[in-house]
């Protein structure tokens, strides 16, 4: 058995640890064993500088998450977009495939929560069928791992499905999304990295939410990953008493990018049963990202988006900066509340813009274009015009 097996074996997860550990009411740890099980490996646990400091509430339970059932199990509607088991195939070229039911450490906030543990849920006798899924899509150009995590499975299990994929010609990526860097950095060893470095393009997205979650070891795992050629991105979780203040978030990202590590999404927390008391408001999200953009490098700027619920996917949110937009100019405002006028352009893809034949001096040639050649070929403008959207009315859309 490797290092971070026996780390995983000696998890805390039982009633009794709760009690003992934590001074979680017997009653309440016992709810909360039924409702989501505890799995904190000793590297994480090592982790917890005081109680109810932001490596603790990630990992210990809390009878909080007993307290909100009214909120949906499934809000990113995951299920309802699985065409077969296994796999989530919500946007056209690309497919979600969960390889594993287990993680190196259960999330108290996760989102998948429903599956995650559960050996019947997340099943390997799913993956005949969603590999026959990929092979006859091929549409889908971009695969990621997931699960549970892909990195709990033991490398020759993982190779053998890195295998398959990499076997689909129109399968050109596969990502993998593992927090196995942050919460379990042992198990990055030097075989494990050998093995993926021959199935390439492979990236990875994991998962830091707290600048105390890097350190010497997690650290050490990111660079191997980054050496054997694995770009690798973070994706954060915006969460109350975790990471709601812009100068923690800022020494995250700047520390992520020291251990190369791309930052590159921020979400606002999901509105998942048993994980509200996580949530923070939107303001919060965007002040956040506001102390972000201008103040350090855009290396280290995420995108900031909300998993709109009931699987609309991911959709990004900005500060305004934007004071005025029409067909002549866009006024804006920068980092520091300064003001900006940048005049507008007529191109081939929006003919009636400022400067257009129809609009002004009549300079331009046919159809808008700047006569320089530069127009975007034949027989395609339609097709290449913005749309004008209409935005319906608040009444509208809340009937
Ligand atoms: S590692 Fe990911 S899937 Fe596993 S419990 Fe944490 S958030 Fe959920």
């Amino acid at each position: 058995m490797e290092l971070w097996q026996q780390m995983v074996r000696n998890s805390v997860h039982t009633v009794d640890e709760l009690v003992e550990k934590f001074g979680i009411d017997r009653k309440v740890a016992e709810d909360l064993d039924e409702f989501f099980q505890a799995r904190i490996n000793p590297y994480y646990l090592s982790l917890i500088r005081y109680p109810g400091d932001p490596i603790w509430r990630q990992c210990v339970p809390d009878k909080a998450e007993l307290e909100d059932f009214d909120a949906a199990e499934d809000p990113l509607m995951e299920d309802a977009m699985s065409p077969v088991p296994n796999i989530t195939h919500r946007y056209p070229d690309r497919a979600l495939f969960l390889v594993t039911s287990q993680c190196g450490l259960y999330c108290r906030f996760c989102t998948r929560k429903r599956k995650v543990g559960d050996y019947e849920k997340i099943s390997m006798k799913g993956l005949e069928s969603a590999f026959k899924y990929l092979e006859e899509h091929t549409e889908i150009r971009d695969v990621i791992l997931s699960g549970g995590d892909p990195l709990m499975l033991t490398d020759a299990m993982l190779e053998k499905i890195l295998q398959r994929i990499r076997a689909i010609p129109h399968i050109e990526i596969i990502r993998i999304g593992s927090r196995m860097p942050c919460v379990l950095p042992q198990r990055i060893t030097p075989k494990l990295v050998n093995m993926l470095k021959k199935y390439h393009p492979i990236y990875c997205n994991t998962h830091f939410n707290h600048p105390w979650e890097i350190t010497p070891e997690s650290s050490k795992a990111c660079q191997m990953m980054a050496d054997a050629g694995i770009p690798m991105g973070n994706q954060m979780v915006i969460m109350k008493g975790v990471n709601d203040n812009p100068a923690v978030v800022k020494e995250l990202m700047q520390k992520l990018l020291k251990i190369r590590v791309r930052p590159y999404y921020m979400y606002m927390a999901d509105e998942t049963k048993g994980a509200n008391h996580f949530r923070t408001s939107i303001e919060t999200g965007l002040n956040i990202i506001e102390n972000l953009r201008g103040h350090t490098s855009g290396l280290a700027i995420p995108h900031f988006v909300i998993d709109a619920p009931g699987g609309g996917g991911k959709i990004p949110l900005l500060p305004n900066y934007v004071l005025h937009h029409d067909e002549e100019r866009i006024i804006l405002r920068n980092f520091q509340h300064k003001i900006y006028t940048y005049k507008n352009y007529a191109d081939a893809n929006n003919p009636d813009g400022y400067g257009s034949k129809n609009k002004t001096n009549g300079k331009n040639g046919k159809n808008g274009s700047n006569g320089n050649g530069n127009g975007n070929g034949k027989g395609k403008k339609e097709d290449m015009k913005p749309k004008k959207i209409k935005l319906p009315e608040l009444s509208e859309i809340e009937n």
